[in-house]
């Protein structure tokens, strides 16, 4: 029997991570990418288990951590470094009551310590009263990361933008069709304004600054990190919208941004040197849809903590029902 052949729409961290693991498990695969408005070109992107304001952490968080760490690890191996500091999470809290919401939702698999603020490895700015260290967290370079997995996966890539798709065949908008035994949509927030669809997106923003503030990423409502070239301030906030628009960063936007940086600690006088915005989508979706099409999308704030583990589980439910 012929190694089935997976057709998959985009080539973010979602669409490069199901063509990893459709590869590794004897499939042909063939990627269809725009190239464009990709999320997951996010220069720097937090592995952070202990999401928002309210300390929400993913049942699958630590399976997730484990497994992005661990293909960075092969990346590299395989001749695609990726800048990245597994160097852990600081996640200042403000006060009691919010330590109390963060400390209900913390799982006891997931290596954490509280400190005082005095304690924390990257001095915080005046006004916090707890610090949950989190010393598997880190952040790595969304793009490296995304077309490492797209280069060891050794899938075709089609450069294009798909117009239609159903259970076994692509067509590009220059007429080209492509036929397979299965089609993974992984579009994105961008691919789902395409389409058409009734969505949520949420558009954000990070600065590019000349050098990282904190050797260790901070977060709370907005985060510094560092990146593969100096270091970054940023987050997704601004207000969710029903169709995709290009992100722009209004003036207001970055008061708000250098605003959240002082409240976060000293920022030293770090330049800002540019500046990348992108739009993520809620709603996950990881599995087949009515129509035959498959489909992991909706990755939110999550798709380098969740994507991979997620694409895993996929992948290997679309390769079983292609070899039925
Ligand atoms: C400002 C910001 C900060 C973020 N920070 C973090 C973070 O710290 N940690 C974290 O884990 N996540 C973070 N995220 C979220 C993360 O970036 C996304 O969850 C993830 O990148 C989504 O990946 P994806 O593959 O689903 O979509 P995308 O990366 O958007 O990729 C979709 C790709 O598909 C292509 N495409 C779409 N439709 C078609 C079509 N019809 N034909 C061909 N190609 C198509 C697009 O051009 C694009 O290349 C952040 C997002 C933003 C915007």
């Amino acid at each position: 029997m012929n190694a089935p052949h997976v057709l998959i729409v985009g080539g973010g961290v979602a669409g490069a991570a199901v063509a990893y693991f459709a590869a590794r498990l004897g499939t042909w695969v063939t990627v269809v990418d725009a190239g464009r408005h990709a999320a997951s070109e996010v220069p720097s992107a937090l592995l952070n288990p202990v999401r928002g304001q309210s300390g929400a952490v993913d049942e699958r968080a630590v399976e997730g951590l484990r497994l992005t760490w661990a293909l960075v690890e092969t990346l590299a191996e395989a001749g695609h470094p990726i800048p990245h500091g597994r160097a852990g999470v600081l996640r200042p809290v403000p006060d009691g009551r919010a330590r109390q919401k963060f400390e209900r939702h913390l799982p006891p698999e997931l290596p954490h310590t509280w400190l005082a603020p005095g304690e924390a490895p990257v001095p915080l700015a005046p006004g916090w009263e707890h610090a949950l260290w989190l010393p598997e967290g880190g952040w790595l370079d969304g793009a490296a990361f995304t077309s490492g997995l797209l280069a060891v996966s050794g899938a075709e890539v089609v450069r294009g933008r798909a117009l239609r798709w159903d259970a076994r065949s692509v067509t590009l908008e220059d007429g080209r069709a492509l036929r397979g035994d299965a089609v993974v949509w992984c579009g994105g927030s961008v691919g789902a304004g395409w389409a058409g669809e009734a969505a949520t997106h949420r558009a954000g923003t990070l600065l590019t600054l000349d050098r990282p503030v904190t050797r260790v990423p901070v977060s709370f409502g907005a985060y510094l990190a560092p990146a593969g070239v100096g270091g970054v301030l940023g987050a997704t906030f601004e207000a969710p919208a029903s169709t995709w628009q290009a992100p722009t960063l209004p003036l207001r936007s970055l008061g708000w941004l250098l605003g959240k940086a002082e409240a976060l600690t000293d920022t030293g006088g770090a330049r800002v040197t540019g500046r990348w915005s992108g739009t993520r989508l809620s709603g996950l979706v990881a599995g087949r849809t009515p129509d035959g099409v498959w489909r992991l999308s909706g990755l939110g704030s999550k798709g380098f903590l969740l994507g991979p583990l997620l694409a895993r589980h996929v992948s290997g439910d679309v390769v079983r029902a292609a070899r039925v």
